[in-house]
């Protein structure tokens, strides 16, 4: 089993279970997160049998980097293999407060949105706590950084993998460990309303972004295969039960597409929409996906639908383009290289 895979209390529990003292988890998580060994011989301080009995049972899983592109933007997107040989990708942002990881949780995504390099391939399986926690020390060691917040955005849909991302956000909050801090971590949905009402529940201060890019049911369903299940409305109704039960602001994540979802009357329907909820837009520049018949919108129609919002008293950003010179769009680099 790879020891990333436990939270600091499935390690207490562990080393309990086998009559060893409860400080020896932190020891063991100190070395795994502060000082980064990859080999359990390292953990010089905790004694040989100790040290035997770990290796016989469990390993430091790092992600071997296949594929690094770099962009002149510092937008970096890396290619991982997995154990089992699989591929995922991840994006590392350098951000005006820092390093930022874009982690993938699925190999693959059965969740469909046409506009996503990553719908279009079935998934395969879900990734394991541990395989998303090695992507933030693969990429801290690979690059030589130190990564200070997360977004749970890159392949796959978190919520189609409810407990091992839960998991993985305690691992990576822990104060021992790798300590990225609980308002750090942002954790992003296509829309799956039973679980965004189970994570409401789950109490944590986690940012909650929604894939929302459309103003209206039909587009939705166009663009989104999930809206099928879980319609346009009734996402926006359990937003409203989100913003009133946690008091915490929610991000919408609007991606322009050229006359598909970028017109006047959408940004209008967004204002009757949101308009006093406490949410906060982040309008995103379309990345082109090959095979994909969708274009990003003009900077002109950008700007335009930004200033209807901004006018309109919504707490909104646009963002510049990132990475478009390394196959930014999500999954397109694992797709390129299956
Ligand atoms: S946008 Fe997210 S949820 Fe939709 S297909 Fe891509 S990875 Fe899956």
């Amino acid at each position: 089993m790879n020891i990333f895979d436990l939270t600091f209390e499935q390690l207490t529990d562990y080393l309990l279970s086998i009559q060893q003292k409860k400080y020896r988890s932190t020891q063991i998580w100190e070395f795994l997160y502060r000082h980064r060994v990859q080999s359990f011989s390292e953990m010089y301080t905790l004694g040989a049998p100790l040290i035997a009995t770990l290796e016989a049972n469990f390993t430091i899983d790092y992600l071997q980097p296949l594929k690094t592109l770099t962009d002149s933007d510092g937008t970096i997107k890396i290619l991982y293999q997995l154990n089992d040989q699989q591929k995922i990708e991840c994006v590392v942002l350098n951000n005006a407060y820092g390093y930022s990881l874009c982690v993938s949780t699925q190999v693959g995504c059965n969740m469909g949105c046409i506009f996503c390099a990553s719908g279009q391939h079935k998934k395969i399986r879900d990734l394991q706590s541990g395989e998303m926690v090695s992507q933030i020390l693969s990429s801290q060691k690979h690059l030589n950084i130190d990564i200070r917040s997360v977004v749970i955005m890159g392949i796959g849909e978190p919520f189609d993998n409810y407990q091992n991302v839960l998991n993985f956000i305690k691992i990576i909050n822990q104060p021992k460990g790798l300590e990225i801090g609980i308002r750090h971590i942002t954790i992003s949905t296509c829309g799956i309303i039973p679980k965004i009402k189970q994570f409401m529940q789950e109490n944590l201060q986690v940012n909650l972004a929604i894939s929302l890019h459309a103003s209206d049911d039909k587009t939705r369903t166009y663009l989104m295969k999930i809206n099928q299940a879980y319609p346009f409305l009734d996402l926006i109704a359990s937003i409203k039960e989100y913003l009133d039960f946690t008091k915490r602001r929610v991000t919408i994540e609007y991606i322009l597409i050229d006359h598909v979802n970028d017109q006047e009357e959408d940004a209008h329907r967004l204002i009757n929409l949101f308009k006093n909820l406490n949410v906060y837009f982040n309008l995103i520049p379309y990345n082109p996906v090959t095979g994909v018949n969708l274009h990003p919108s003009t900077r002109e129609t950008r700007q335009n639908f930004f200033n209807i919002l901004k006018k309109a008293g919504i707490d909104v950003t646009i963002r510049n383009p990132q990475g478009e010179n390394i196959e930014a769009a999500c999954g397109q680099l694992r797709i390129k290289n299956l």
